[in-house]
């Protein structure tokens, strides 16, 4: 059986290790994120005495995952330090010549998702990650959206909530979805970190609302089959019911489908891969890169 070589590579840590293409871990070490040549230095020493036939990258956004670019394989203009336009596939080129598929680690996480996890045996699937920032990969046909670049669904504009005086953090766009939802919003906006916020009912009642109303925009999109939710603010587990229920009650009847009026329970669902998602993400990435073979 083939041996993949996984790197998920995340805005805190890189995760590196190997797996198998039936999607299990096989090892794995965490490495902090700092500058590139520290952290790189480090996932190529990893790397160094293991065998492998493939290699996944997913990479935090934004990328250029499309294949031909001029600047395939680069993580382009990010705000975080010392990242914008790191050609971080180039650099694993020069130490390894193997096959390897990059993208967004939604996008990878949406992919292991629809083969081992909450989205198995359906082909359009959503993986959502609300955390440091707010990212949704999309297998549509049971093949990632690509197109121009990678989708940024975290970015759409949403309706403010009427309570909410918060003027938003997203450095592009201020109060778009991310600059209102993820992590640091919450932070800011109440003046605790999530995890201190868990009994105050407004908190989560206004995280729901705009969570919903990008689940509505998705679903009416992409159409997809199931919508998993994962990263650090879905630990509140809470918010599942707030935000199932505000789906129905915006998309109000709309679509007509049982998913969607009856059984929404297991239409918006946690990972099946838990907080391996990401991870297992990039082996699914490699996955590819051994099909491609
Ligand atoms: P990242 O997005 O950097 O990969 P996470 O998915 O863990 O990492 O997201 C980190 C964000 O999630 C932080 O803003 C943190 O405050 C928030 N968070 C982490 N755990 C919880 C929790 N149990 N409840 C609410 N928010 C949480
Ligand atoms: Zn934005």
């Amino acid at each position: 059986m083939a041996i993949i070589a996984a790197v998920e590579a995340g805005g805190t840590k890189f995760i590196c290790g190997l797996g198998t293409e039936d999607g299990k871990i096989i090892d794995r070490i965490n490495i902090p994120t700092t500058t590139p040549e520290e952290t790189m230095s480090k996932v190529i020493e990893y790397f160094k005495d293991k065998e492998f036939d493939v290699m996944g990258v997913g990479s935090f956004g934004p990328i250029d995952p499309v294949k031909g670019s001029e600047t395939y394989g680069y993580i382009t203009k990010t705000p975080k330090a010392y990242w914008s336009d790191y050609n971080i596939i180039g650099e694993l080129k020069k130490h390894y010549d193997v096959p390897m598929e990059f993208d967004t680690d939604v996008n990878g996480a949406a992919l292991a998702e629809s083969w081992w996890g909450a989205g198995k045996g359906l082909k359009n699937v959503m993986y959502i990650t609300v955390g440091t920032g707010i990212g949704a990969g999309a297998v549509v046909n049971g093949t990632m959206l690509q197109g121009l670049t990678h989708p940024e669904m975290g970015h759409i504009f949403i309706k403010r909530h009427p309570e909410d005086t918060y003027e938003g953090n997203c450095p592009f766009h201020k109060d778009c979805l991310e600059g209102m939802a993820a992590g640091p919003a919450i932070e800011k906006r109440w003046g605790k970190k999530g995890h201190e916020l868990a009994d105050n009912e407004r908190v989560w009642d206004m995280e729901a609302y705009y969570l919903a109303q990008a689940l509505m925009n998705y679903i009416l999109i992409l159409s997809p089959q199931r919508i998993i939710m994962g990263g650090g603010v879905m630990k509140q587990q809470h918010l599942f019911p707030r935000i199932r229920k505000y789906v129905q009650e915006f998309l109000n009847g709309y679509v007509q489908k049982k998913e969607i009026l009856e059984k929404i329970d297991e239409y918006v669902v946690y990972p099946g891969l838990g907080d391996e998602a990401g991870f297992v993400g990039s082996i699914a990435l490699g996955k590819l890169a051994l099909n491609a073979k």
